[in-house]
């Protein structure tokens, strides 16, 4: 069993990791960047490391300083919590290298999932439905205007290595084509390092729901139900919820069981999970994987009672998972609002500064994950996610009310953030009837 974690991260998913590995008996290690000192990730932590400036790509994202850092602090094994390194094949390769564990599946997994285009292929070889669009990435302008025609407009152009919800765009016409296709793949090269673009069909008001799986190194797959994610800004997520208005029993069943068959098809272990496009007609698509654990995992963890992290950690120590499919039962509502520090007045623009009052909400059913105090610092670094707040409730209703109430009671003075925007999410008659889909926000928050 692992004796000392070190997690790679900050923020409120550092805290999360530390807290489940203190649960399991085990030290954790905060590494921290130039302008993280004070942070409250490296306060929780047994021990804390330096890796570097603020720049992320000089600290977090800096691997040597990380493996460095594990290396002195004699840390077994290293999880990478969300975004950063967490789906970056070469560190989770590296750090085997060093006979250190990486919290997470293996690396060959994240590498055949992390370039969507191929994904998409493996995907469809496996009996798991995809978008309809082109096999693989998109060779010549020729080839794209003849599967764009073959699908029909509007299209998404996508890039291969894209994530967070950025290298997306929509194309109406043949004509719009050629130059989206070259800017979007311009910047694609620039953000993510690789130009390689994909083209999917552009779904109308489609439903974002993913499926939550665990594997261990035993063969076991578990999948905890679906959760749903359609409520975004400019791709990102912004409120999910568990289980979805949108599934029954019977279509749940169905995207589980192709959950597992993609599990399967790369070797999967560790928490993961599986990104769908639900259409109109209630058909499903394959949309990606996340090789990591989620913002919005808590949601699955507040309907299932599973701690999704203490299970990535079994796993990473060569445990059987500690449920069978049988176990799983879903159980009441769970709704997640991410508060970031944000200001809906200027286009949700980042808002760092100084917080001069944080008050969190309590109480029955209320889970509060926060990287922020009072007194806390909001870097223009780094994402601007300040903490999520979370509620259950036996039914969905319920699960409302209880938020509304635990939002009333989140004070958060300095800087500009994103509660406003749920209080007025929770009043919305067609969100409290479940009627959402990926373009809702677009179409009634200004700004959004
Ligand atoms: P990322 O890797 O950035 O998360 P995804 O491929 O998961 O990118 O897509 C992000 C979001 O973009 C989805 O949740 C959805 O709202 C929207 N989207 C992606 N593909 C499509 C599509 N084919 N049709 C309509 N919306 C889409
Ligand atoms: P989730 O899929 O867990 O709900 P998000 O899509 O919001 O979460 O992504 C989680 C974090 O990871 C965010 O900070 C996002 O900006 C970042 N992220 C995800 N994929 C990438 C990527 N390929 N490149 C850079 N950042 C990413
Ligand atoms: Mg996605």
């Amino acid at each position: 069993m692992f004796k000392k974690i070190l997690v790679a991260n900050r923020g409120e998913i550092a805290i999360r990791v530390m807290r489940a590995a203190r649960e399991l008996g085990i030290k954790t290690v905060a590494v921290y960047s130039d302008a993280d000192k004070e942070a409250l990730h490296v306060k929780y932590a047994d021990e804390s490391f330096p890796i570097g400036p603020a720049p992320s790509n000089l600290s977090y994202l800096h691997i040597p300083n990380i493996i460095n850092a594990a290396v002195q602090t004699g840390s077994e094994a290293i999880h990478p919590g969300y975004g950063f390194l967490s789906e970056n094949h070469h560190f989770a390769a590296v750090c085997q290298t060093w006979g250190i564990k990486f919290i997470g599946p293996p690396a060959d997994a994240i590498e055949k999932m992390g370039i969507k285009a191929q994904a998409r292929q493996m995907m469809k070889e496996a009996g798991v439905p995809v978008v309809p669009g082109t096999a693989g990435t998109v060779e010549n302008m020729d080839a794209a205007k003849r599967i764009a025609e073959e699908i029909g407009y509007p299209v998404l152009v996508k890039a291969s290595y894209g994530g967070g919800g950025r290298g997306i765009r929509v194309v109406e016409s043949s004509q719009q084509l050629g130059e989206a296709l070259e800017r979007a793949s311009r910047e694609a090269k620039s953000a993510f390092g690789q130009g390689d673009m994909y083209i999917e069909k552009y779904l109308h008001r489609p439903r974002h729901i993913e499926i939550q799986v665990l594997a261990d190194e035993h063969g076991n797959i578990v999948t905890l139900g679906e959760r749903e994610s359609s409520l975004q800004r400019r791709r990102q997520k912004v409120l999910e919820e568990a289980p979805s208005t949108a599934i029954v029993p019977d279509l749940r069943e169905k995207m589980s069981e192709a959950t597992v068959r993609a599990a399967r098809a790369v070797n999967y272990t560790s928490a993961g999970t599986l990104e769908f496009l639900l259409d109109e007609e209630g058909k499903f698509y394959f949309m990606e994987m996340n090789t990591r654990v989620q913002v919005e995992h808590a949601c699955t963890e507040m309907i299932t009672g599973v701690d999704i992290v203490k299970e990535q950690i079994r796993v990473a120590e060569g445990l059987p998972l500690s449920m069978t499919q049988a176990d799983v039962a879903l159980q009441g509502w769970a709704i997640e609002c991410r508060i970031n520090a944000e200001d809906p007045e200027h286009q949700f623009r980042p808002s760092p500064g100084h917080v001069t009052q944080w008050l969190e909400p309590g109480g029955p059913w209320v889970r509060v994950d926060s990287g922020a105090e009072t007194g806390y610092q909001v870097q223009p670094f780094y994402d601007s996610l300040l903490a999520k707040v979370l509620t259950w409730g036996r039914s969905r209703d319920e699960a409302i009310d209880r938020m509304r109430r635990a939002l009333s009671e989140f004070k958060i003075e300095g800087v500009k953030t994103t509660l406003e925007l749920h209080k007025q999410l929770m009043q919305d008659e067609d969100f409290c009837a479940g009627r959402i889909h990926t373009n809702f926000l677009a179409e009634r928050i200004k700004g959004a």
